[in-house]
């Protein structure tokens, strides 16, 4: 459906650079509208969502973790005016003016657009990567690496970035051992993250090292086949996980032959500013920065970002200003940091023998799901989550929704894989988030990963 109104200015995407343009777009009066994302491109919140604590960022001297550094700046966005859709962007139209901007649930029309849509984890496409993915395979170690598939194994992860090295060390928590293929004979990481993968013991860095393909048995990963650089020879690493942590390419494919894109897909912005080559469209963030790639010099160009097109806009003509109550220093009440789901302050009631109530909705934990799978004739949807998993945060308030819409129909359990493990195995969960649906003690349905708010809805439909 198209809305009538043209926006000031449409942002797609929200990692720190989306978010950051909001927060500077909202103060300027501008009101913006962003799109979040949903699947195309990561996560909403971008890849910030799916590490652990990020000790780089300006002040947060003690560190902060990434999905709450992002539910912070969400908040933020939120309290100055953004309108926020968790929506992909499916198409935008810049030949014309306003520009056209198309997501999975509606069209708007913008005067000016700023592109953050950051980048999506690179896979290497080995032989057998369709067969083990998702049973033994990843691209984040932060969001999987907890899942009892992964429990006292050994792993590997193929990179020597400072992702790879972030999450070595991460998955020495879980595994026996890690080894770490680098594909040269140096790491690309920070000298502080080397220090911490070269003087861990329970990590094995290979140097000169590639995966030329995995194996497995009874469709789980067993193993990866190297191959030395230098020598040639390959060997096998037993491993029951592998992660890919090399780096990764640019949401631009909706931009392409509209947009300046270099040879790797990365937007080319005029030297020296975020202006592309078409007027009124900004990029920030990672999708058009292959050097820096923090956190920080992604919320600065966001900021540059939004200041250019306020500038636009009123040298056009163009701005139509949304004057913000007096207030603002009063969030919104669901925008509230310590309001979001599963942020690292929250705490969840366990449900167990002394508060269990057959007639309810929400459970939390093992003993729920053990009591409901034999007493209850209602639909039972499980969600595994991980407490460090950015995913699972950025789930949370989607199901929350839907399940409100079934109240009393069926019941929603949340199990955290790292306090119930024996649950997770035997329910074969080998990522979070997983959601299961279980009726009259069948499993009937399986939804791996986020996915639409619809396709949720939709299931529970079916079965309720
Ligand atoms: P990078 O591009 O920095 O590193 C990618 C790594 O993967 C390199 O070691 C590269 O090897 C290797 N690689 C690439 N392609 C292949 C391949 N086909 N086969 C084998 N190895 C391959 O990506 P990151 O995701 O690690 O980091 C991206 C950005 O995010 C960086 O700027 C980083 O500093 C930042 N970051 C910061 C963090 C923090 O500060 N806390 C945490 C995580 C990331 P080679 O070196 O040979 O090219």
């Amino acid at each position: 459906m198209m809305e009538n109104a043209v926006e000031n200015v449409v942002i797609i995407g929200s990692g720190p650079a989306g978010y950051t343009a909001a927060i500077y777009a909202g103060r300027a009066n501008l009101k913006p509208l962003m799109f979040e994302g949903q699947q195309a491109g990561g996560v909403p919140g971008g890849q910030l969502m799916t590490t652990t604590e990020v000790e780089n960022f300006p002040g947060f001297p003690e560190g902060i973790t990434g999905p709450e550094l992002m539910v912070r700046m969400k908040a933020q966005a939120a309290r100055w005016g953004a309108e926020l859709h968790t929506e992909d962007v499916v198409s935008v139209d810049l030949s014309q003016r306003p520009f056209v901007v198309t997501s999975t649930d509606r069209t708007v029309r913008a005067n000016s657009i700023i592109i953050a849509t950051g980048a999506t984890a690179k896979r290497l496409g080995l032989p057998s990567e369709t067969q083990y993915w998702n049973s033994g395979m990843s691209a984040c170690a932060i969001c999987d690496g907890a899942s009892p598939l992964f429990k006292n194994a050994p792993l590997v992860i193929i990179g020597g970035g400072d992702t790879a090295a972030e999450e070595a060390v991460y998955l020495t928590k879980y595994g026996t051992h890690v080894h770490m293929l680098v594909r040269g004979d140096k790491l690309r990481a920070s000298k502080a993250m080397q220090d911490r993968v070269l003087n861990n013991p329970k990590i094995t860095v290979h140097w000169n090292t590639e995966a030329v393909d995995v194996f497995g048995e009874s469709g789980f990963l067993t193993g990866v086949k190297v191959r030395d650089r230098l020598t040639q020879e390959t060997r096998d690493i037993s491993a029951k996980g592998l992660f890919y942590a090399i780096g990764h390419s640019p949401n631009t494919g909706i931009f392409k032959g509209q947009l300046d894109l270099d040879e790797t897909g990365y937007i080319v912005p005029q030297i020296g500013t975020v202006k592309t080559n078409v007027e009124g469209v900004y990029a920030a963030g990672d999708v058009q920065d292959h050097e820096y790639r923090q956190a920080i010099t992604a919320a600065g160009t966001g900021c540059a970002a939004a200041l250019l097109a306020e500038r636009y806009l009123s040298m056009n003509g163009l701005e139509i200003e949304f004057h913000q109550a007096e207030n603002t220093g009063a969030i919104a009440e669901e925008s509230k940091p310590e309001a979001k789901a599963e942020t690292k302050t929250e705490t969840k009631v366990v449900t167990t023998s002394a508060n269990f109530d057959v007639t309810a909705t929400r459970y939390v934990g093992g003993f729920a799901l053990r009591k409901l799978y034999h007493e209850t004739d209602r639909l039972i949807m499980v969600k595994y989550s991980s407490p460090t998993c950015g995913p699972c945060h950025s789930l949370s308030p989607i199901l929350s929704k839907v399940v409100d819409e079934f109240d009393g129909r069926m019941h929603y359990i949340e199990i955290d894989v790292t306090e119930d493990p024996e649950i997770a195995e035997s329910a074969g969960v080998v990522g979070t988030p997983t959601i299961q649906f279980f009726k009259n003690k069948d499993k009937v349905a399986e939804l791996m990963g986020v996915k639409p708010k619809s396709l949720y809805r939709e299931t529970i439909e079916t079965y309720v």
